[in-house]
Protein backbone atom coordinates (compact mmCIF):
# COMPACT_ATOMS: atom_id res chain seq x y z
CA UNK A 1 0.00 0.00 0.00
CA UNK A 2 1.35 3.49 -0.99
CA UNK A 3 0.22 6.66 0.89
CA UNK A 4 -2.08 9.20 -0.49
CA UNK A 5 -2.98 12.83 0.10
CA UNK A 6 -6.43 13.86 1.46
CA UNK A 7 -9.37 14.58 -1.02
CA UNK A 8 -11.37 17.16 0.77
CA UNK A 9 -15.24 18.43 -0.08
CA UNK A 10 -16.55 21.55 1.61
CA UNK A 11 -19.82 21.92 2.56
CA UNK A 12 -22.05 24.46 4.57
CA UNK A 13 -25.62 26.98 4.40
CA UNK A 14 -25.46 28.91 1.11
CA UNK A 15 -23.27 32.40 0.83
CA UNK A 16 -21.84 31.17 4.02
CA UNK A 17 -18.51 31.22 1.65
CA UNK A 18 -17.82 27.82 0.51
CA UNK A 19 -17.00 29.20 -3.12
CA UNK A 20 -14.83 32.28 -1.65
CA UNK A 21 -12.25 29.43 0.59
CA UNK A 22 -12.02 27.21 -2.51
CA UNK A 23 -11.04 30.36 -4.47
CA UNK A 24 -8.81 31.99 -1.76
CA UNK A 25 -7.45 28.35 -1.33
CA UNK A 26 -6.70 28.27 -5.31
CA UNK A 27 -5.52 31.49 -5.83
CA UNK A 28 -3.08 31.32 -2.95
CA UNK A 29 -1.46 27.72 -3.53
CA UNK A 30 -1.30 27.91 -7.07
CA UNK A 31 1.63 29.72 -9.46
CA UNK A 32 -0.37 32.31 -11.70
CA UNK A 33 0.83 30.85 -14.55
CA UNK A 34 -0.18 27.22 -13.53
CA UNK A 35 -3.71 28.58 -12.31
CA UNK A 36 -4.69 29.35 -16.37
CA UNK A 37 -4.56 26.15 -16.52
CA UNK A 38 -7.19 25.24 -14.50
CA UNK A 39 -10.75 24.95 -15.95
CA UNK A 40 -14.41 24.15 -14.30
CA UNK A 41 -14.29 20.99 -16.12
CA UNK A 42 -12.91 18.57 -14.17
CA UNK A 43 -14.37 19.83 -10.62
CA UNK A 44 -11.59 19.34 -8.54
CA UNK A 45 -7.96 20.88 -8.04
CA UNK A 46 -4.72 19.83 -5.83
CA UNK A 47 -2.28 22.65 -4.00
CA UNK A 48 0.21 22.09 -1.68
CA UNK A 49 0.55 23.03 1.74
CA UNK A 50 3.18 22.42 3.83
CA UNK A 51 4.69 20.45 0.96
CA UNK A 52 1.50 18.03 1.13
CA UNK A 53 -0.72 17.55 -1.47
CA UNK A 54 -4.60 18.43 -0.67
CA UNK A 55 -6.71 17.57 -3.41
CA UNK A 56 -10.20 19.92 -3.03
CA UNK A 57 -13.54 19.08 -4.82
CA UNK A 58 -14.42 22.57 -6.38
CA UNK A 59 -18.65 21.50 -7.30
CA UNK A 60 -19.59 23.06 -3.42
CA UNK A 61 -23.26 22.17 -2.52
CA UNK A 62 -25.07 19.32 -1.37
CA UNK A 63 -26.75 18.17 -4.45
CA UNK A 64 -23.63 16.70 -5.83
CA UNK A 65 -22.19 15.23 -2.33
CA UNK A 66 -25.33 13.57 -1.67
CA UNK A 67 -25.69 12.52 -4.89
CA UNK A 68 -22.40 10.81 -4.68
CA UNK A 69 -23.37 9.43 -1.52
CA UNK A 70 -26.74 7.88 -2.64
CA UNK A 71 -24.52 6.04 -5.28
CA UNK A 72 -21.92 4.96 -2.35
CA UNK A 73 -19.31 7.21 -3.54
CA UNK A 74 -17.14 8.30 -0.76
CA UNK A 75 -15.30 10.71 -2.69
CA UNK A 76 -14.86 13.17 -0.31
CA UNK A 77 -11.98 11.85 3.06
CA UNK A 78 -12.53 14.44 4.84
CA UNK A 79 -14.66 17.12 5.12
CA UNK A 80 -14.52 21.11 6.30
CA UNK A 81 -17.90 22.67 7.46
CA UNK A 82 -18.19 26.34 6.69
CA UNK A 83 -20.18 28.80 8.83
CA UNK A 84 -20.45 32.58 8.56
CA UNK A 85 -19.98 33.81 12.12
CA UNK A 86 -22.60 36.71 11.27
CA UNK A 87 -25.16 34.05 10.66
CA UNK A 88 -24.34 31.02 12.69
CA UNK A 89 -25.72 27.40 12.25
CA UNK A 90 -28.68 27.69 9.49
CA UNK A 91 -30.18 25.06 7.70
CA UNK A 92 -28.28 24.00 5.22
CA UNK A 93 -25.59 24.01 8.07
CA UNK A 94 -27.97 21.25 9.42
CA UNK A 95 -27.74 19.08 6.57
CA UNK A 96 -23.95 19.59 6.27
CA UNK A 97 -23.36 17.99 9.45
CA UNK A 98 -26.44 15.20 9.21
CA UNK A 99 -25.07 14.60 5.42
CA UNK A 100 -20.84 14.20 6.79
CA UNK A 101 -22.26 11.79 10.16
CA UNK A 102 -23.71 9.89 7.68
CA UNK A 103 -21.07 9.41 5.03
CA UNK A 104 -18.81 8.44 8.49
CA UNK A 105 -15.82 10.72 7.57
CA UNK A 106 -14.12 13.48 9.86
CA UNK A 107 -14.13 16.72 9.31
CA UNK A 108 -13.21 20.22 10.55
CA UNK A 109 -15.27 23.32 10.97
CA UNK A 110 -14.19 26.48 9.48
CA UNK A 111 -16.25 29.65 11.16
CA UNK A 112 -15.90 32.23 8.37
CA UNK A 113 -16.49 35.87 8.10
CA UNK A 114 -15.16 36.89 11.04
CA UNK A 115 -14.15 40.16 9.59
CA UNK A 116 -17.66 41.39 10.05
CA UNK A 117 -18.45 43.47 12.60
CA UNK A 118 -21.45 41.35 13.40
CA UNK A 119 -19.73 38.53 13.40
CA UNK A 120 -19.83 36.50 16.81
CA UNK A 121 -17.68 33.84 17.23
CA UNK A 122 -18.73 32.67 20.31
CA UNK A 123 -22.34 32.42 20.02
CA UNK A 124 -21.47 30.37 16.24
CA UNK A 125 -19.84 27.91 18.45
CA UNK A 126 -22.80 27.67 20.84
CA UNK A 127 -24.65 26.97 17.90
CA UNK A 128 -22.56 24.21 16.39
CA UNK A 129 -22.45 22.33 20.08
CA UNK A 130 -26.33 22.88 19.82
CA UNK A 131 -26.73 20.98 16.33
CA UNK A 132 -24.28 18.43 17.90
CA UNK A 133 -20.87 19.50 16.49
CA UNK A 134 -18.87 18.78 19.89
CA UNK A 135 -15.88 21.55 19.39
CA UNK A 136 -12.86 21.23 20.93
CA UNK A 137 -12.40 22.99 23.84
CA UNK A 138 -16.11 22.75 24.18
CA UNK A 139 -16.57 18.97 25.79
CA UNK A 140 -15.64 17.50 22.06
CA UNK A 141 -12.85 16.71 19.80
CA UNK A 142 -13.64 18.76 16.98
CA UNK A 143 -11.09 21.33 15.43
CA UNK A 144 -12.09 24.73 14.45
CA UNK A 145 -10.50 27.50 12.71
CA UNK A 146 -12.08 31.00 12.40
CA UNK A 147 -11.28 32.39 9.28
CA UNK A 148 -12.18 35.10 6.88
CA UNK A 149 -12.09 33.53 3.49
CA UNK A 150 -12.29 37.06 1.81
CA UNK A 151 -8.99 38.25 3.59
CA UNK A 152 -7.37 35.43 3.87
CA UNK A 153 -7.38 35.23 7.30
CA UNK A 154 -7.07 31.52 9.34
CA UNK A 155 -6.59 29.91 6.03
CA UNK A 156 -3.27 28.58 6.78
CA UNK A 157 -3.94 27.34 9.73
CA UNK A 158 -6.96 25.71 8.40
CA UNK A 159 -5.17 23.66 5.58
CA UNK A 160 -2.50 22.75 8.96
CA UNK A 161 -5.63 21.52 10.24
CA UNK A 162 -6.42 19.47 7.43
CA UNK A 163 -3.06 17.66 7.22
CA UNK A 164 -3.41 17.02 10.64
CA UNK A 165 -6.44 15.30 10.48
CA UNK A 166 -5.54 13.02 7.53
CA UNK A 167 -2.42 12.02 9.65
CA UNK A 168 -4.72 10.71 11.94
CA UNK A 169 -6.31 8.73 8.75
CA UNK A 170 -3.54 7.49 7.23
CA UNK A 171 -5.00 7.22 4.05
CA UNK A 172 -3.37 4.68 1.93
CA UNK A 173 -4.25 3.14 -1.66
CA UNK A 174 -3.16 -0.21 -3.34
CA UNK A 175 -1.01 0.28 -7.00
CA UNK A 176 -1.46 -3.23 -7.75
CA UNK A 177 -5.31 -3.30 -8.85
CA UNK A 178 -7.17 -1.52 -11.39
CA UNK A 179 -7.45 1.68 -11.48
CA UNK A 180 -10.99 3.69 -10.14
CA UNK A 181 -12.96 6.25 -8.34
CA UNK A 182 -15.53 8.70 -8.82
CA UNK A 183 -16.83 10.65 -11.95
CA UNK A 184 -17.30 13.93 -10.77
CA UNK A 185 -18.17 16.18 -13.97
CA UNK A 186 -19.45 15.07 -17.16
CA UNK A 187 -19.87 17.21 -20.64
CA UNK A 188 -20.03 17.55 -24.31
CA UNK A 189 -17.78 19.67 -25.51
CA UNK A 190 -18.35 21.22 -28.77
CA UNK A 191 -14.82 21.20 -29.35
CA UNK A 192 -13.53 18.20 -27.60
CA UNK A 193 -16.50 15.80 -27.10
CA UNK A 194 -17.24 14.18 -24.37
CA UNK A 195 -15.09 15.67 -21.51
CA UNK A 196 -15.43 13.54 -17.98
CA UNK A 197 -13.68 15.21 -14.86
CA UNK A 198 -13.12 12.37 -12.19
CA UNK A 199 -11.13 11.94 -9.32
CA UNK A 200 -9.16 8.51 -8.64
CA UNK A 201 -9.20 6.70 -5.47
CA UNK A 202 -7.50 3.61 -5.46
CA UNK A 203 -4.94 1.93 -8.16
CA UNK A 204 -3.92 3.74 -10.87
CA UNK A 205 -5.03 5.41 -14.15
CA UNK A 206 -3.05 5.56 -17.75
CA UNK A 207 -3.40 6.79 -20.86
CA UNK A 208 -4.92 3.94 -23.06
CA UNK A 209 -6.66 2.11 -20.22
CA UNK A 210 -9.50 0.81 -21.06
CA UNK A 211 -12.73 1.76 -18.16
CA UNK A 212 -16.10 1.67 -17.67
CA UNK A 213 -19.49 3.31 -15.80
CA UNK A 214 -22.39 1.99 -14.47
CA UNK A 215 -23.73 3.69 -17.64
CA UNK A 216 -21.34 3.55 -20.40
CA UNK A 217 -17.76 2.46 -21.07
CA UNK A 218 -14.44 4.39 -23.06
CA UNK A 219 -10.45 4.47 -23.37
CA UNK A 220 -8.88 6.69 -22.20
CA UNK A 221 -7.65 8.37 -25.57
CA UNK A 222 -6.16 11.55 -23.37
CA UNK A 223 -5.40 11.68 -19.67
CA UNK A 224 -4.92 15.62 -18.33
CA UNK A 225 -4.10 16.40 -14.85
CA UNK A 226 -6.31 19.73 -13.05
CA UNK A 227 -3.63 22.06 -14.42
CA UNK A 228 -4.72 20.93 -18.34
CA UNK A 229 -1.25 19.38 -19.09
CA UNK A 230 -1.47 16.08 -20.51
CA UNK A 231 0.06 12.73 -18.32
CA UNK A 232 0.74 9.53 -19.13
CA UNK A 233 -0.52 8.38 -15.66
CA UNK A 234 -2.26 9.30 -12.69
CA UNK A 235 -2.36 8.21 -8.94
CA UNK A 236 -5.54 8.17 -6.44
CA UNK A 237 -6.19 11.40 -4.79
CA UNK A 238 -5.19 13.28 -8.22
CA UNK A 239 -8.13 14.50 -9.98
CA UNK A 240 -8.37 13.77 -13.73
CA UNK A 241 -9.63 14.79 -16.99
CA UNK A 242 -10.24 12.30 -19.50
CA UNK A 243 -11.46 11.92 -23.36
CA UNK A 244 -12.48 8.82 -24.42
CA UNK A 245 -15.76 7.91 -22.76
CA UNK A 246 -18.66 6.60 -25.39
CA UNK A 247 -21.49 8.55 -23.38
CA UNK A 248 -21.99 10.99 -20.83
CA UNK A 249 -21.61 8.81 -17.36
CA UNK A 250 -23.36 10.66 -14.64
CA UNK A 251 -21.96 12.72 -12.10
CA UNK A 252 -21.45 10.13 -8.63
CA UNK A 253 -20.87 6.90 -10.83
CA UNK A 254 -18.35 4.97 -9.89
CA UNK A 255 -15.83 4.00 -12.81
CA UNK A 256 -12.82 1.49 -12.92
CA UNK A 257 -10.22 0.86 -15.25
CA UNK A 258 -10.42 -2.56 -17.36
CA UNK A 259 -13.21 -4.49 -19.42
CA UNK A 260 -16.98 -3.83 -18.27
CA UNK A 261 -17.73 -7.18 -15.85
CA UNK A 262 -20.06 -10.33 -17.16
CA UNK A 263 -22.01 -8.95 -14.40
CA UNK A 264 -23.31 -5.54 -14.81
CA UNK A 265 -25.01 -7.22 -18.50
CA UNK A 266 -26.33 -10.02 -16.49
CA UNK A 267 -30.20 -10.15 -15.54
CA UNK A 268 -30.32 -13.17 -13.76
CA UNK A 269 -28.03 -13.59 -10.32
CA UNK A 270 -25.10 -14.87 -10.37
CA UNK A 271 -24.44 -18.07 -8.09
CA UNK A 272 -21.71 -18.59 -6.29
CA UNK A 273 -20.74 -22.53 -6.20
CA UNK A 274 -17.53 -23.21 -4.10
CA UNK A 275 -19.40 -22.51 -0.28
CA UNK A 276 -17.47 -24.13 2.39
CA UNK A 277 -19.90 -26.35 4.21
CA UNK A 278 -20.52 -25.58 7.79
CA UNK A 279 -18.94 -22.28 6.93
CA UNK A 280 -19.87 -20.27 9.87
CA UNK A 281 -19.67 -16.57 8.10
CA UNK A 282 -22.91 -14.62 6.99
CA UNK A 283 -23.92 -15.22 3.76
CA UNK A 284 -25.88 -12.98 1.57
CA UNK A 285 -28.16 -12.40 -1.68
CA UNK A 286 -27.37 -9.18 -2.83
CA UNK A 287 -29.81 -6.79 -5.39
CA UNK A 288 -29.57 -3.50 -6.40
CA UNK A 289 -30.83 -1.62 -8.51
CA UNK A 290 -28.18 -1.16 -11.26
CA UNK A 291 -24.53 -2.53 -11.75
CA UNK A 292 -22.49 0.31 -10.20
CA UNK A 293 -24.56 0.44 -6.93
CA UNK A 294 -24.14 -3.23 -7.02
CA UNK A 295 -20.40 -3.17 -7.51
CA UNK A 296 -20.41 -0.45 -4.48
CA UNK A 297 -22.67 -2.98 -2.28
CA UNK A 298 -20.98 -5.95 -3.14
CA UNK A 299 -17.30 -3.57 -2.34
CA UNK A 300 -18.91 -2.48 1.07
CA UNK A 301 -19.71 -5.84 2.07
CA UNK A 302 -16.47 -6.88 1.22
CA UNK A 303 -14.82 -4.91 3.36
CA UNK A 304 -17.15 -5.04 6.04
CA UNK A 305 -14.90 -6.91 8.74
CA UNK A 306 -12.14 -9.15 9.12
CA UNK A 307 -14.55 -11.91 7.96
CA UNK A 308 -17.21 -10.42 5.70
CA UNK A 309 -20.08 -12.14 4.85
CA UNK A 310 -20.02 -14.36 1.57
CA UNK A 311 -21.73 -13.57 -1.18
CA UNK A 312 -23.79 -16.56 -2.56
CA UNK A 313 -25.09 -14.61 -5.44
CA UNK A 314 -25.85 -10.71 -7.12
CA UNK A 315 -28.04 -9.44 -9.54
CA UNK A 316 -29.66 -6.33 -10.79
CA UNK A 317 -33.87 -5.92 -10.62
CA UNK A 318 -35.77 -5.77 -7.45
CA UNK A 319 -35.98 -8.94 -4.55
CA UNK A 320 -37.87 -11.33 -6.34
CA UNK A 321 -38.81 -14.75 -5.65
CA UNK A 322 -35.86 -16.62 -7.23
CA UNK A 323 -34.01 -14.26 -4.46
CA UNK A 324 -35.50 -15.75 -1.88
CA UNK A 325 -35.31 -19.50 -2.82
CA UNK A 326 -31.51 -19.24 -3.38
CA UNK A 327 -31.17 -17.42 0.08
CA UNK A 328 -33.36 -20.15 1.50
CA UNK A 329 -31.09 -22.91 0.15
CA UNK A 330 -27.62 -21.14 1.62
CA UNK A 331 -29.22 -19.77 4.38
CA UNK A 332 -29.21 -16.25 3.45
CA UNK A 333 -30.08 -13.10 4.52
CA UNK A 334 -31.14 -11.01 1.27
CA UNK A 335 -29.56 -7.20 1.21
CA UNK A 336 -31.80 -4.56 -1.43
CA UNK A 337 -29.94 -1.48 -2.54
CA UNK A 338 -32.56 1.04 -4.12
CA UNK A 339 -34.08 -2.13 -4.98
CA UNK A 340 -38.06 -3.08 -3.71
CA UNK A 341 -39.31 -6.44 -2.63
CA UNK A 342 -41.89 -7.60 -5.04
CA UNK A 343 -45.01 -9.22 -3.45
CA UNK A 344 -44.59 -13.09 -4.00
CA UNK A 345 -41.04 -12.58 -2.67
CA UNK A 346 -42.24 -10.92 0.45
CA UNK A 347 -44.94 -13.40 1.04
CA UNK A 348 -42.04 -16.25 0.82
CA UNK A 349 -39.63 -14.49 3.47
CA UNK A 350 -42.10 -14.53 5.87
CA UNK A 351 -43.18 -17.73 5.33
CA UNK A 352 -39.90 -18.78 5.15
CA UNK A 353 -38.80 -16.58 7.81
CA UNK A 354 -35.63 -15.27 5.88
CA UNK A 355 -34.33 -11.76 6.58
CA UNK A 356 -34.56 -8.91 3.79
CA UNK A 357 -32.56 -5.94 4.34
CA UNK A 358 -33.25 -3.02 2.23
CA UNK A 359 -32.28 0.55 2.33
CA UNK A 360 -31.68 3.62 -0.42
CA UNK A 361 -28.56 4.70 1.46
CA UNK A 362 -25.60 2.51 1.29
CA UNK A 363 -24.55 3.83 4.80
CA UNK A 364 -27.54 2.89 6.48
CA UNK A 365 -27.71 -0.39 4.74
CA UNK A 366 -23.97 -1.01 6.06
CA UNK A 367 -24.91 0.05 9.82
CA UNK A 368 -28.09 -2.71 9.76
CA UNK A 369 -25.56 -5.37 8.15
CA UNK A 370 -23.70 -4.95 10.92
CA UNK A 371 -26.18 -5.40 13.06
CA UNK A 372 -27.58 -8.44 11.11
CA UNK A 373 -23.79 -10.19 11.14
CA UNK A 374 -23.71 -9.00 15.28
CA UNK A 375 -26.98 -10.70 16.23
CA UNK A 376 -26.28 -13.96 13.50
CA UNK A 377 -22.80 -14.71 13.49
CA UNK A 378 -22.66 -18.35 14.61
CA UNK A 379 -20.81 -18.36 17.63
CA UNK A 380 -17.55 -20.77 18.04
CA UNK A 381 -18.94 -23.43 20.17
CA UNK A 382 -17.94 -23.88 23.70
CA UNK A 383 -15.36 -26.61 23.35
CA UNK A 384 -12.69 -28.16 24.87
CA UNK A 385 -10.05 -29.17 22.67
CA UNK A 386 -8.19 -32.23 24.56
CA UNK A 387 -4.46 -31.93 23.98
CA UNK A 388 -3.26 -34.39 26.29
CA UNK A 389 -4.48 -37.77 28.58
CA UNK A 390 -2.76 -37.73 32.08
CA UNK A 391 -4.20 -40.96 33.07
CA UNK A 392 -6.26 -43.65 30.94
CA UNK A 393 -9.92 -44.59 31.74
CA UNK A 394 -10.38 -45.93 35.11
CA UNK A 395 -13.79 -47.40 35.64
CA UNK A 396 -15.60 -44.02 33.75
CA UNK A 397 -13.40 -41.70 35.04
CA UNK A 398 -10.39 -39.92 33.62
CA UNK A 399 -7.78 -37.19 33.62
CA UNK A 400 -7.11 -35.20 30.61
CA UNK A 401 -6.03 -31.71 29.58
CA UNK A 402 -7.23 -29.78 27.12
CA UNK A 403 -7.64 -26.01 25.79
CA UNK A 404 -10.87 -23.92 26.17
CA UNK A 405 -12.28 -22.77 22.38
CA UNK A 406 -15.45 -20.59 22.05
CA UNK A 407 -16.20 -18.14 25.51
CA UNK A 408 -15.93 -20.16 28.10
CA UNK A 409 -16.62 -24.09 30.37
CA UNK A 410 -17.88 -24.74 33.89
CA UNK A 411 -17.25 -26.96 36.17
CA UNK A 412 -19.80 -29.81 36.42
CA UNK A 413 -20.89 -29.43 32.73
CA UNK A 414 -22.31 -32.11 30.69
CA UNK A 415 -20.61 -32.46 27.25
CA UNK A 416 -20.47 -34.65 24.24
CA UNK A 417 -17.09 -35.99 22.85
CA UNK A 418 -16.20 -36.00 19.19
CA UNK A 419 -13.43 -37.12 17.28
CA UNK A 420 -13.57 -35.38 14.42
CA UNK A 421 -16.98 -34.45 12.75
CA UNK A 422 -18.19 -37.77 14.49
CA UNK A 423 -20.15 -38.30 18.31
CA UNK A 424 -18.60 -40.78 20.25
CA UNK A 425 -19.83 -40.64 23.52
CA UNK A 426 -20.88 -38.36 26.54
CA UNK A 427 -19.79 -37.45 30.08
CA UNK A 428 -19.12 -34.34 32.57
CA UNK A 429 -16.60 -32.81 33.90
CA UNK A 430 -16.56 -34.03 37.95
CA UNK A 431 -13.74 -31.51 38.39
CA UNK A 432 -12.23 -28.22 36.75
CA UNK A 433 -8.46 -27.65 37.33
CA UNK A 434 -6.12 -24.51 36.07
CA UNK A 435 -2.85 -24.92 36.90
CA UNK A 436 -3.29 -26.84 40.53
CA UNK A 437 -6.03 -24.90 41.20
CA UNK A 438 -9.30 -26.37 41.33
CA UNK A 439 -11.39 -23.51 39.43
CA UNK A 440 -15.60 -23.29 38.86
CA UNK A 441 -15.06 -21.63 35.23
CA UNK A 442 -12.36 -21.43 32.53
CA UNK A 443 -12.26 -18.59 29.57
CA UNK A 444 -11.41 -19.04 26.18
CA UNK A 445 -7.59 -20.11 24.85
CA UNK A 446 -7.60 -21.24 29.00
CA UNK A 447 -5.82 -24.31 29.18
CA UNK A 448 -7.56 -26.53 31.54
CA UNK A 449 -6.89 -29.88 33.71
CA UNK A 450 -10.16 -32.00 33.93
CA UNK A 451 -11.29 -35.58 35.60
CA UNK A 452 -14.44 -36.33 33.53
CA UNK A 453 -16.69 -38.90 33.83
CA UNK A 454 -17.22 -40.06 30.04
CA UNK A 455 -18.64 -43.25 28.62
CA UNK A 456 -15.46 -43.75 26.11
CA UNK A 457 -12.19 -43.28 26.52
CA UNK A 458 -10.91 -40.10 25.24
CA UNK A 459 -7.86 -39.97 23.29
CA UNK A 460 -5.57 -36.53 22.31
CA UNK A 461 -7.25 -34.69 19.21
CA UNK A 462 -10.63 -35.42 21.15
CA UNK A 463 -13.17 -32.56 21.42
CA UNK A 464 -15.75 -32.27 24.19
CA UNK A 465 -18.20 -29.93 23.09
CA UNK A 466 -20.70 -28.03 25.45
CA UNK A 467 -24.29 -26.72 24.75
P1 LIG B 1 -21.25 30.02 -0.87
O1 LIG B 1 -22.66 30.16 -1.30
O2 LIG B 1 -21.15 29.29 0.45
O3 LIG B 1 -20.34 29.47 -1.89
O4 LIG B 1 -20.74 31.48 -0.49
P2 LIG B 1 -19.84 32.49 -1.33
O5 LIG B 1 -18.42 32.06 -1.25
O6 LIG B 1 -20.43 32.71 -2.66
O7 LIG B 1 -19.95 33.79 -0.44
C1 LIG B 1 -21.18 34.52 -0.30
C2 LIG B 1 -20.89 35.96 -0.04
O8 LIG B 1 -20.17 36.11 1.16
C3 LIG B 1 -20.04 36.59 -1.14
O9 LIG B 1 -20.50 37.89 -1.38
C4 LIG B 1 -18.65 36.64 -0.53
O10 LIG B 1 -17.87 37.70 -1.02
C5 LIG B 1 -18.98 36.85 0.94
N1 LIG B 1 -17.93 36.32 1.81
C6 LIG B 1 -17.37 35.07 1.77
N2 LIG B 1 -16.43 34.95 2.72
C7 LIG B 1 -16.38 36.13 3.36
C8 LIG B 1 -15.59 36.64 4.46
O11 LIG B 1 -14.73 35.99 5.04
N3 LIG B 1 -15.87 37.92 4.87
C9 LIG B 1 -16.81 38.70 4.28
N4 LIG B 1 -16.99 39.91 4.74
N5 LIG B 1 -17.56 38.25 3.24
C10 LIG B 1 -17.34 37.00 2.79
Amino acid sequence: MKKRSPIISILGHVDHGKTTILDRIRKDNIAEKEAGGITQAIGAYEIEHQGRKITFIDTPGHEAFSKMRARGAKVADLAILVVAADDGVMPQTKDAIKHIKEAGIPYVVAINKIDLPGADIEKTKQDLVQAEVFLEGMGGDISYQTISALKGEGIDELLDLVNLVADVEGLTYNPNVPGEGIILTSVRNSNRGITVGLIIKNGEIKKGDKLFSESTEGKVKVLENFLGEQVEKLIPSSPALILGFENLPEVGEIFKVGERPEISKATGPQIKEDIPEGDKKVKVVVKADESGSLEAVADMISRLSKEPPIIISKGVGNVNESDLKTAASFNAVVIGFNANVDKVAENFAKIQKIDIITSDVIYELEEKLREYIEEHAVKEKRTIEILAIFNAKEGNQQVVGGKVIGEYIENQEKFEIFRDDNKIGEGRIINLQSGKEDIARAEENQEVGLLVKADVNILEGHHLVFT
